[in-house]
Formats: structure tokens, C-alpha cells, sequence
């Protein structure tokens, strides 16, 4: 038999398959990872499939390997798909050439794998930079002992109630627990005139004082977040915000180890591993700049021998391996900032950011310019992304066109894309929207569709059989602007003629009552919009830290908008409108919500306009400004309606609907 990847015997249809395959294998190594192969025998071989990358781990590889022979080195580069074994002997490299070509290997998460083999003249593959902690970062190993930790994971209570004096939140991604201060993760920032009472739990006082003492830590940190991770669960990458804490972030591992990737503005990641009952420290640039976060995922890539366990994962590829993670416990303490950051990372700084929210409007004056800025040109730039947001029809909302008798005139006022215009044929609908751009698609689609202000539309009183407003009275920023368009709506149609009105519904998630709805309709309408814009699928509290860049400038949101009850609270004055975390519940009926303008999509260059950010490597983020609605306030706008009567009042995924009727 040949070493070669030809052999010249027959080759049944399953060996045929495996040669494609392992020939493929070949290239796409060479294509995408530089890795050379060569069509001679060597003491190296590249292992395809075989990485830990795809779920295979150094304890499951190397016997099956050495079955061949002795195995003088197995290299696992991480996060790769792929790994390379040298022999001792070329003999034994082509003994496993030849019988593990092809082979099947289950993984620990019990899938197949098939392995290809190609010989190479040497382990290399494309490497990202160099391995260094970034900057700042320190983790200081066995910093507490074994009986501490105990002690530590015993005095939490998780049971706790809500009503006590800490908070527990059970964030879909894990289990938190604050104290000395409430971490809001609205707005990812602290209370700071409100402290929780009975400050840091005793245990981590003296704790605290030791370390102090011993100098792994510079300040007292005066605020402590409990975080609890399963196995699978993780947090998405963030920088604490700047304005909130000070320069030193400390962070305790408990129960079992974890793998905390850092990533730089410039994609640099280094994945650093967090023993147990170590603590790391972050300051400076590691703080300020870099990202940090935890996938999440059962297994993280950990060097293999013991010994050297802190620190960077990827410092020695020849000695890695995946390892099952465990329950951790993070006890992350921190300091809360008085004054605004004045550090020198500008771009990732939301104290230094020149972005603020918009306040309230105190007059329709203010409000008309509000809805400028926060509703006609956002929707004028995010056109084209919107609207291929937008091409399933509700169900309710086709249902009412089409029960409308043929030929009856109606007018979609907020037309958007048009997605209602043809759904009945056999009626005369046209569309209007403030936004050209989003007329101008209407048209493309032959659509009859005009710009126009929906507190004036330029359509004969009387004239309609029925009109549509799907989505538009919320973005109007005063009571008084709402009833008026509503009336405008009411003006257009014939007596008897009817208006359908969908507004976000404030309780849109989180209300149990309204689940039967939910259920109902969400039956019905099948295939829901798959889009991180829309807020109206919501799930419940999935938190959302922003990446580098992506912060929005929340952290100048008014905090006290924050302490708001719901639909009882009143109308904020003097302060700036809370900037929404898109798929959790809101918290203030006033506020603006993020829209993250995806790339090639809309314009080319990133703009920069007031409400934007723009960070370098994503898309920008505008925001819209909404006016959500409490259970019955739409109902109640309506009656204040001349010539109306309320046909039908309703809840329809995270709306709140009415059909009225002119007397
Ligand atoms: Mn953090
Ligand atoms: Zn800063």
C-alpha cells in the first residue's frame, strides 16, 4: 500500500466518500487556515474534525491516536476544528493515516465525528497575535481557601425575597444578587443616591480589609453583585460603564472554574482562565477598554496539565484540552463613582460622550421637534433596514381588511412599507407616511402611497370607508398630539365607517393576563419576525450589555425615571428620556428605543446625527421615540373622540387595540 492519497486497489462507495471528504479536507485547510499538506508520508499529520473547536476533546483524541503508535505531541489550537499529532516513527503516522482516515469518533456531547488525516510537514496554522493579558488584568491565584469558599457560597441566600432588602433577579442568563447598591441592567448603571440598606454582607468585609491590606486591591469597593452561572449560561460582552463604577473592578470565583473571554476594540480576544477561589482584578485599560464576557457553553478550552491554570488559555496550544464546567459563583465587587469618568478611553466613555438623550417635551412645540428628530428622521434613515423588517401581516389586522365590503375606500395612515396595502384587492386602499423613503418603497411596489403628517392628511373629510393606523399614535410625545391624531383619523371617515389602531402596549411582556391573548394570536399568525429591532416579540428579561461601542448613552438617562410604577406613574418633567434595552420590559412609558442599523442595508458610510452613536466596526444605532401604552389609556384617548363609539378593544402581541366607529 502507498502512502499517497491514491491507492491502487478498488475502492467500495463508502471508502470513495471518505477520499472525497478527506481531499476536501485538504483544501479547505490550506484555503482558510493556511495549513499545507503534503502527498508523502511525514511524521505530522493535520487532523480534520479532530479539534477542539468541534467538541473534541485531548482525552477522547490522543488514545485513539496513539492505537497507531507513539504519539510524540498532539497540538489542539483552540476554538479550532482541527488539531496535528506527530509520531515518533513515519510508520506510525501512516499506520493512523491509513486506519483512522474516516474513522468515527463520538464526542463527550455524544455526536459523531469523522476524522480526516492529511500529512503535513509541520503543526502551523494561522495565529492571532500575541499572547499577553491585556493590559490591567490580573488574576491572582488560591487568593481564599477551600473553607472561605464554603463559607462565601453558604451565606447566600437565594431564596430570599424580592421584598427584602436585596434584590434577586433571575436574569434568563443567570442568577444575580445585588448589594450595597441595585444594578440596573436597563441602563446598566447604579442608583447612586439610593443605596441599599445594610450595605455589603459582613463576611466580605473583612475580606475586603485583608486584601487591602495585603495590596491586591488599591479602594474599598462599596458595591457587590452575586452572579451564579449553570453550565451553558454566560454573559454577553461589556464593559462596566464608566460613569457608574471607578477605575478598579474585582471579581471572586467560586464552585468551579469558568473561561473569561477579553476581547480589544480591534477584535483581539484572549480567552483567560478563572480558577476557583481566584480573584481577578481589572483596571486601566483592561477595564476601560476591553470587553469582557462568558460564552455560553458546557465546555470551555483549558490547558490540560495542572500546574499552570490562571491566566491566558492559549499560552501553551500543545497542552489543551476541554474541560466540563461546573456551577460558578462570582462575587464582583465594585466601587461606585461619584464624579464622571475623565479617563482617557473617549470613544467607549458614556460620562465623556457627547450623545444625551433628548428631554421630555414640555410643549408641543418641543414635542413636535422631538418627533423630528426621534421619529421622521430615524425612519427616513433606517428605511430600507425597516422595511425589510417588515413583511409578515398580522393576522388581526388582515382579518379586518378583509371583512371590509369590496370597493370600500380606506386610508393606511402610517403606511410604512405598505405590507397592509394589498392584502384585500377588492378594496381601494391608499397609504401615507411621513417618511418619503418608506413611500417611496410603496410605490416601487405599486402601491398608491403619498408623504403626509398624519395630524393632517390631506384626504376629504368623510371620505373613507375605513382607516388603518398600525403603529404611529405612539410616536407622538404628547397626550394632546395623540387624541389629535386620532381625531384625524376619525375626521377622514363616513359616518359609520371604521378605524383600526394598534399602539405598543407598556405591559407588553410581562403581563400574565395578557398571555392568553398572546397565545391566541401568536397560534394564528404562525411564522414570527425574526429581528432584534422589534420590540414587540419581547422575551422576558433577557438582559442586554452593550458591546464596545454599542453603549448607548443610557447612562445620562434621568436614573429616578427608573423608580417608576408602571402605568401609574406620572409624566416626566425635567428629565431626559430613558433609553430602552431592546427584549426587556419597559420601564418608563416615555422612552426611546434603540435601532441597530445593520450594514449594506441602509447608507454606506455610517452617519452621525444626534440620537446616534456610531461605533467602528457595527452599524449605527438610532433612536426612536415611543409613547407606550397602559392597559385602557387608548380606549380612553378614543372616548374623548367626538362622533365616535368603540366597537372592540384589544390585545394583540404587545399591542394595545381599538376599533372605532363614526356615529
Ligand atoms: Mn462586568
Ligand atoms: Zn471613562
Amino acid at each position: 500500500m502507498e502512502s499517497s492519497h491514491q491507492s491502487n486497489y478498488k475502492l467500495n462507495k463508502t471508502e470513495k466518500k471518505s477520499l472525497r471528504k478527506q481531499i476536501k479536507a485538504r483544501h479547505t485547510l490550506l484555503r482558510h487556515e493556511g495549513i499545507e499538506t503534503v502527498p508523502y508520508a511525514t511524521q505530522s499529520l493535520v487532523v480534520a474534525n479532530g479539534g477542539l473547536g468541534n467538541g473534541m476533546s485531548r482525552n477522547q483524541l490522543l488514545p485513539v491516536l496513539e492505537k497507531c503508535g507513539l504519539v510524540d505531541a498532539l497540538l489542539m489550537p483552540p476554538n479550532k476544528p482541527y488539531s496535528f499529532v506527530r509520531y515518533q516513527t513515519t510508520e506510525e503516522s501512516k499506520k493512523a493515516y491509513i486506519t483512522l482516515n474516516g474513522k468515527e469518533i463520538v464526542d463527550d456531547l455524544g455526536q459523531k465525528i469523522i476524522l480526516y488525516l492529511n500529512f503535513v510537514e509541520k503543526a502551523q496554522w494561522k495565529e492571532l497575535g500575541v499572547q499577553a493579558l491585556p493590559p490591567g488584568l490580573m488574576v491572582v491565584e488560591e487568593i481564599i481557601s477551600s473553607e472561605v469558599e464554603t463559607m462565601l457560597l453558604e451565606s447566600i441566600n437565594w431564596t430570599e425575597d424580592t421584598d427584602n432588602q436585596n434584590f434577586q433577579k433571575s436574569l434568563k442568563h443567570r442568577r444575580v444578587k445585588h448589594f450595597g447598591y441595585e444594578f440596573y441592567y436597563e441602563n446598566n448603571n447604579v442608583d447612586k443616591d439610593n443605596p441599599l440598606p445594610g450595605g455589603l454582607p459582613d463576611i466580605c468585609d473583612s475580606i475586603l480589609e485583608k486584601w487591602l491590606k495585603e495590596g491586591f486591591i488599591k479602594h474599598k469597593p462599596d458595591q457587590l453583585t452575586i452572579n451564579q452561572y449553570e453550565p451553558g449560561q454566560g454573559i454577553p460582552a461589556h464593559i462596566d460603564t464608566h460613569s457608574a463604577f471607578e477605575d478598579e473592578i474585582i471579581s471572586l470565583s467560586l464552585g468551579s472554574e469558568i473561561v473569561m473571554d477579553f476581547k480589544h476594540p480591534n477584535g483581539f480576544t484572549v480567552p483567560v482562565m478563572l480558577p476557583r477561589r481566584s480573584l481577578l482584578v481589572m483596571t486601566g485599560e483592561a477595564r476601560y477598554l476591553w470587553t469582557h464576557g462568558i460564552t455560553p457553553r458546557k465546555f470551555d478550552t483549558v490547558q490540560a496539565s495542572k500546574g499552570h491554570k490562571g491566566g491566558i488559555v492559549t499560552s501553551d496550544v500543545g497542552d489543551l484540552t476541554l474541560s466540563k464546567r461546573g456551577i460558578r459563583t462570582s462575587f464582583t465587587f465594585r466601587k461606585v463613582r461619584q464624579t464622571p469618568c475623565n479617563c482617557s478611553y473617549h470613544l467607549v466613555c458614556d460620562s465623556q460622550m457627547k450623545v444625551t438623550a433628548p428631554s421630555f417635551p414640555e410643549s408641543d412645540k418641543e414635542a413636535s421637534q422631538l418627533e423630528q428628530e426621534y421619529v421622521h428622521r430615524v425612519y427616513e434613515e433606517i428605511a430600507g433596514h425597516f422595511s425589510s423588517t417588515r413583511h409578515t401581516p398580522w393576522p388581526h389586522i388582515v382579518e379586518f381588511l378583509k371583512a371590509l365590503p369590496s370597493g370600500s375606500l380606506v386610508a393606511d395612515i402610517g403606511c410604512g412599507n405598505g405590507k397592509y396595502l394589498g392584502i384585500n384587492k377588492d378594496l381601494y386602499m391608499m397609504g401615507c407616511d411621513r417618511s418619503q423613503n418608506l413611500v417611496d418603497i410603496c410605490r416601487e411596489r405599486q402601491f398608491q402611497a403619498f408623504v403626509s403628517d398624519a395630524l393632517a392628511v390631506p384626504i376629504r373629510s368623510e371620505s373613507c370607508d375605513a382607516c388603518i393606523s398600525i403603529a404611529v399614535i405612539h410616536h407622538f410625545a404628547t397626550a394632546e398630539r395623540r387624541v389629535a391624531a386620532l381625531q384625524e383619523l376619525v375626521r377622514l371617515l363616513r359616518p359609520g365607517g371604521k378605524a383600526l389602531i394598534y399602539v405598543w402596549a407598556m405591559e407588553q411582556e410581562y403581563n400574565k393576563k395578557k398571555s392568553k391573548y398572546l397565545r391566541e394570536s401568536r397560534l394564528s399568525q404562525g411564522k414570527k419576525e425574526e429581528n432584534k429591532n422589534d420590540t414587540s416579540m419581547q422575551e422576558l428579561l433577557v438582559e442586554q450589555t452593550p458591546d464596545v461601542g454599542k453603549r448607548d448613552s443610557a447612562c445620562s438617562a434621568g436614573l429616578n425615571d427608573f423608580q417608576m410604577e408602571g402605568c401609574n406613574s406620572k409624566k416626566l418633567t425635567n428629565s431626559r428620556l430613558p433609553i430602552h434595552t431592546n427584549r426587556t420590559s419597559f420601564h418608563s412609558q416615555d422612552l426611546l428605543v434603540p435601532w441597530h442599523l445593520k450594514e449594506n442595508s441602509g447608507k454606506d458610510k455610517p452617519v452621525e446625527l444626534s440620537g446616534a452613536v456610531v461605533p467602528p466596526e457595527q452599524g449605527a444605532v438610532f433612536h426612536r421615540y415611543y409613547h407606550v401604552f397602559c392597559e385602557g389609556e387608548l380606549e380612553a384617548a378614543c372616548q374623548t373622540l367626538s362622533d365616535v363609539s368603540i366597537l372592540q378593544s384589544f390585545y394583540d402581541q404587545g399591542n394595545w387595540c381599538v376599533i372605532l366607529q363614526k356615529i
